[in-house]
């Protein structure tokens, strides 16, 4: 009896452990943009990207500072905020930027969703995001940068280009990374074609204060041009559409 208990936990034990490795190093990988940045020698292209949005005061704060100066972004969307913000989302379009899709709800685990559920997870949010603007999104970062080489060849099958990022001050952390630091670092890591990963929003997380990306925003655009630094969004950064016909 003692002995089946025992062999029963062993068996048990494996499962486990080989689900989390197969889970925590197989399957988990940071995802690579599909495709490579093109930038013509002559310019000096940068993406600034934002994530996990629309998420009202903090988007019409970065919206107002991307007009102020001009420039456009693109911004990687949640479904189930653009339910909460359509109004919103047309806006983000209505001034130049570009908008993506960053799956319905942030799940940590779209790298191993089966291929129907991943399909209608990019689905929903899809259909939120053509009902508030008309369009159908072409790009798509995964939550987290967490992918694998299943899920990535399911998206792109979907039509999808993966976006990722090559900056990322981690703006998220409101707590580690005060404005200075945000200005700093991406200062010093962007080269041309880089994507600057920054948020407008946090996850599934409700009224996360967002004022050090917000204070950090018109700092790196005015150093960064005056560095040469060109802002484009990123179907043009990648030569890639952004858009469903
Ligand atoms: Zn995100």
């Amino acid at each position: 009896m003692l002995t089946r208990l025992f062999a029963l936990l062993a068996i048990l034990l494996i499962i486990f452990g080989a689900s989390a490795f197969y889970i925590g190093f197989v399957h988990y990988q940071k995802a690579t943009p599909t495709l490579p940045a093109v930038v013509p020698k002559d310019k000096k292209y940068v993406a600034l990207t934002f994530d996990d949005g629309p998420y009202g005061l903090p988007t019409e704060q970065i919206l107002k500072i991307l007009n102020q100066y001009n420039i456009h972004a693109t911004f990687f969307l949640m479904g189930s905020n653009v339910e909460k913000y359509p109004l919103l989302t047309k806006q983000i379009v209505g001034y130049g930027n570009v908008i993506g899709n960053h799956s319905e709800d942030h799940s940590r685990f779209l790298p191993v969703f089966t291929r129907t559920r991943l399909a209608e997870n990019l689905a929903k949010a899809e259909t939120s995001i053509t009902k508030a603007t008309g369009l159908r999104p072409l790009l798509f970062r995964p939550p987290y940068g967490n992918a694998s080489t299943y899920m990535l060849r399911e998206i792109e099958r979907e039509g999808y280009t993966v976006v990722v990022y090559t900056v990322d001050p981690r703006d998220w952390d409101y707590a580690h990374s005060p404005a200075s630091q945000i200005v700093e670092q991406v200062v010093r890591e962007t080269v041309p074609g880089s994507i600057i990963l920054l948020h407008d929003g946090r996850d599934t997380q409700l009224n996360y204060p967002r004022d050090n990306t917000i204070t950090a925003l018109p700092e790196i655009i005015t150093k960064l041009q005056a560095q040469g630094y060109e802002f484009v969004t990123v179907d043009k950064l990648l030569q890639t559409p952004a858009y469903k016909i």
